[in-house]
């Protein structure tokens, strides 16, 4: 899952992107509001924290902006305290939640989580697919109650196709979810971390659609 994170304020932001690194997320970080508003548009965000006082562009505008263009990430809010009503115009204008500043870092990974779930349709924090379990809250992964022992990406890879069960990923959009943009991307490293998935999982789990990528096959839930 790959996250853009808009924040002006220098400590915070290499904070925040410390803290959801840690989470498991790949993240791109802009400190203006027209840089913000570029990366959000030309990138496949998962998730957007978005600061509304920024320079250059103001967090609002680039909010409306972004809903104006299609741009459909779910977009969490931070706003000063005592600003009740940017949190009203953050919302009006398309946020799908907002934090009041200082918040816990505890509480806005919370926030992130239910927000991706919400995106993919998925009700629990808890992914299961047949014998196998992904905590989003912790980024542990069980099979039969076992631990699984992942790589960052490999995690990232994982929880990507399990927040998009039955469907059918390509290897573009997984390396665009998975890498940050100044990571090195090729599309080709994702068939070795496919790869190394099945060598820890049950082989059968994640399904190559030959020319199209790959689908996570749901148990009973296939054909
Ligand atoms: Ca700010």
């Amino acid at each position: 899952m790959r996250i853009l994170l808009v924040e002006d304020e220098t400590t915070l932001a290499a904070q925040l992107q410390r803290v959801l690194t840690e989470a498991g997320y790949s993240v791109d970080h802009a400190d203006n509001g027209r840089e913000a508003w570029f990366m959000g548009g030309v990138q496949p965000y998962d998730a957007i924290v978005l600061d509304l006082g920024l320079p250059v562009l103001d967090g609002l505008s680039v909010l409306r902006r972004w809903r104006s263009e299609d741009v459909t990430a779910p977009v969490l809010i931070l706003t000063a305290r005592d600003q009740w009503h940017e949190k009203v115009a953050g919302i009006d204008a398309g946020a799908d939640d907002y934090l009041t500043k200082p918040f816990h870092a505890e509480e806005l990974l919370a926030r992130l989580r239910a927000l991706i779930r919400r995106a993919s349709g998925l009700a629990s924090a808890l992914l299961q697919c047949g014998p196998l379990t992904l905590d989003t809250r912790s980024t542990r992964v069980t099979l039969d109650g076992q631990p699984v022992s992942l790589t960052a990406h490999e995690f990232r890879l994982l929880s990507y196709l399990m927040h998009h069960p039955n469907e059918v990923v390509s290897r573009s959009a997984l390396a665009e979810h998975l890498y940050a943009q100044d990571a090195e991307r090729d599309s080709n490293t994702i068939e070795v971390f496919v790869a190394r998935l099945r060598k820890k999982l049950p082989p059968e789990l994640i399904e190559t659609v030959r020319g199209l990528g790959y689908r996570l096959n749901l148990p009973g839930a296939k054909g």
